[in-house]
């Protein structure tokens, strides 16, 4: 037997990484899993390239729990590992690693959330154990070793009796890590960390039953039998050619990431690439609708089939952490923080890689079918205009496929927006006039009147489109968005023909004297002479200061001071309607109060800005005037 002394400068760095790690303690598992896997990997290379003459068969991985032992064992039939080779990978390059990262995570690692992400490897099994012990035998006719150690740098290292080839390492688990010879706890953890490793792992047994023979008898007793469980899938969704999957293949890589999610994706976009650095992955659209406070945190990042961590936030554009699936990289350092991420040429190459292929993707699903395309597009919209206005990559290619939809439902490109506009909707700068609603129920009788006059009116009810529009008309694009109940559509969209006024000068001033009355100063009122169907009483709320508001809400935070600005309304009265004559001629001082109220109430209504004490009053009123 030898034993010895590990040549490390901090006497006893256990306890220092233990307490450093403290809330990444499970990771241990996925490291000791991930060396089995390379041992198994490195064997398969070893055989193929004719260095190594043995049988691969079929090796696995497998884990078991011994809980009245308090021992966990994780064995392989990878390469093994001679004595010497113990001495010098375990003892030598295990724990100078582990050394070294303490050296330079000590002070960040608290803070950063780093630490799972970084591959601690072997040495993190002294996280959870207070002895470790390793019986190897390698693919070499080398007798096996057992080493074993306490986390101290003191070792001992003698000959096994180990006769298959691979490893076992048996963590005798500490007093304070006993959750983890639960079963349950394990499971969860390969579940969670080795779920799509590409060497199978077995943790336990289960019990299959073959079917019932057709033939069988009454009282025929279904047979059992006991399986190995395996709980992974090793060849991934991810790892094959998109050429090799079906739609249905997708739809099941989808249930397998989440189990718990019985909705279906609405489609899904392969990534692949392996210059100038390497990545594979799948997004899936689910339905979102306009729920900007969906889940994020969904997709999942590994790196050669280890799972890593959920945040992706830095390496997927932001806009795009709403979507889910998983992404492998190898290329992603993760031991670097959040900050240092967005720095990273190559994470940034890797971001607009993923951006530009999403947008490709979305070029091509609308190209092949337009009418699924537009019938999915409520349920994906928010993304893509999060997109359009975080990433300008992705606002540059967005004409090619982001729809604006009418309130009857037909979907334009801005292009074809535009070419439908330019001979019917021009504003007296000759811009062209986008009329829209935020919601066809509440501003129904605006969108009905613009209709009436033949305009095209769009329905943008996303929460940011105050944002999105603010950005398009500042880009050159010829376009103002307009909200149908800003001002009279008159006002809006300037038409050659200019109604006559049926009052004179002096009348108006009249009008405007008795109106403004009876009218609250948060009303500003301003007389049209419009034809005389028009309403007399509408209520408008004007395009810039209601956007303003409605952006500072919407993020941005209190962005150019308007956090709290009060609503302003005009109140537009139809000169030419009948009603401004009735109140202009009645000489009844009550009876004209009466008229100018109940007209201001009714345009409320149609605004839905007649409330609570108020709404009383007036349905009180009105019953009064029917009886
Ligand atoms: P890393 O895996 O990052 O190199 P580790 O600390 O996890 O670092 O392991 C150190 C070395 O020990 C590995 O590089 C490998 O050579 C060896 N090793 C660890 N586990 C095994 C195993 N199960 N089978 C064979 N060799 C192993």
């Amino acid at each position: 037997m030898t034993t010895g002394k590990i040549n490390v400068s901090v006497e006893n760095i256990f306890p220092l990484i233990k307490k450093f790690l403290y809330s990444d303690h499970e990771i241990f598992l996925r490291e000791l899993v991930s060396n089995g896997t390379d041992a198994t990997l490195k064997l398969k290379h070893l055989i193929s390239i004719g260095e190594a003459k043995v049988e691969y068969g079929n090796p696995v991985i497998e884990i078991k729990v011994d809980k009245e032992g308090k021992k966990i064992h994780i064995i392989d039939q990878g390469l093994g590992m001679t004595a010497d080779e113990v001495e010098k990978y375990i003892n030598q390059v295990a724990f100078s690693g582990a050394e070294e990262f303490l050296d330079k995570y000590k002070d960040s690692a608290k803070d950063s959330g780093i630490i799972g992400h970084f591959g601690l490897g072997f040495y993190s099994a002294f996280m959870v154990a207070e002895k470790v012990e390793i019986i190897t035998k390698s693919y070499k006719d080398e007798p096996a070793a057992h080493w074993t150690c306490d986390g101290s740098p003191e070792f001992t290292l003698e000959p096994a009796d180990k006769t298959s080839r691979g490893t076992e390492i048996i963590l005798h688990v500490a007093e304070d890590s006993l959750e983890f010879l639960d079963d349950s706890k394990i499971g969860g953890l390969l579940n969670k960390y080795n779920k799509f490793m590409p060497i199978p792992i077995k943790f336990g047994t289960k019990t299959e039953t073959l079917p019932k023979p057709e033939d069988a008898p009454e009282d025929y007793v279904n047979e059992t039998f006991e399986v190995d469980n395996i709980i992974n899938n090793p060849n991934p969704a991810w790892t094959k050619q998109p050429t090799e999957l079906s739609d249905e293949d997708y739809k099941n890589f989808y249930r397998e990431l989440y189990p718990m999610q019985f909705e279906e994706p609405l489609f899904n976009i392969h990534l692949n690439v392996d210059y100038p650095f390497n990545l594979t992955g799948i997004l899936y659209f689910p339905k979102l609708g306009t729920d900007m406070q969906i889940q994020k945190d969904k997709i999942q990042l590994y790196q050669n089939q280890v799972y890593v961590t959920d945040n992706v936030e830095g390496i997927v554009p932001e806009f795009l952490t709403m979507l889910k699936g998983v992404i492998d990289s190898p290329d992603i350092p993760l031991n670097v923080s959040r900050s240092g991420l967005q720095a990273d040429g190559a994470v940034k190459k890797i971001s607009n890689y993923i951006t530009r292929k999403v947008a490709d993707k979305l070029k091509a699903l609308f190209n092949e079918n337009r009418a699924d395309f537009e019938q999915k597009w409520n349920d994906i919209k928010i993304v893509l205009e999060y997109g359009m206005l975080s990433e300008d990559k992705f606002y540059e290619k967005a004409g090619a496929f982001v729809l604006y939809p009418t309130v009857d439902d037909t979907y334009f490109t801005l292009e074809e927006l535009k070419e439908k506009l330019k001979d019917n909707q021009t504003d007296k700068d000759g811009k062209l006039v986008v009329l829209y609603a935020g919601n066809k129920e509440a501003q129904h009788s605006y969108i009905e009147t613009a209709k009436a006059k033949g305009y095209e009116v769009l329905l943008l009810d996303s929460p940011i489109i105050s944002h999105l529009i603010q950005k398009i008309e500042g880009d050159n694009s010829g376009l103002t968005f307009v909200r149908v109940d800003s001002d009279h559509i008159d006002n809006i969209i300037k038409k050659e023909e200019n109604t006559i006024s049926k009052l004179s000068d002096e009348e108006k001033e009249t009008l405007k004297t008795s109106l403004e009355s009876y009218i609250p100063k948060a009303y500003s009122v301003q007389l049209e002479a419009m034809d005389s169907q028009a309403a007399p009483f509408i209520i408008t709320q004007p395009e810039f200061m209601r956007r303003m508001k409605e952006m500072s809400q919407s993020g941005g935070g209190g962005m150019f001071g308007m956090g709290n600005m009060p609503e302003m309304y005009n109140l537009i009265v139809n000169t030419n309607s009948d009603l401004a004559t009735s109140i202009l001629n009645t000489e009844d001082k009550t009876h004209q109060e009466h008229l100018v109220k109940q007209a201001l109430d009714l345009a409320k209504l149609s605004q839905n800005l007649l409330k609570g004490e108020a709404l009383t009053a007036f349905v009180k009123r009105s019953f009064e005037m029917i009886k």
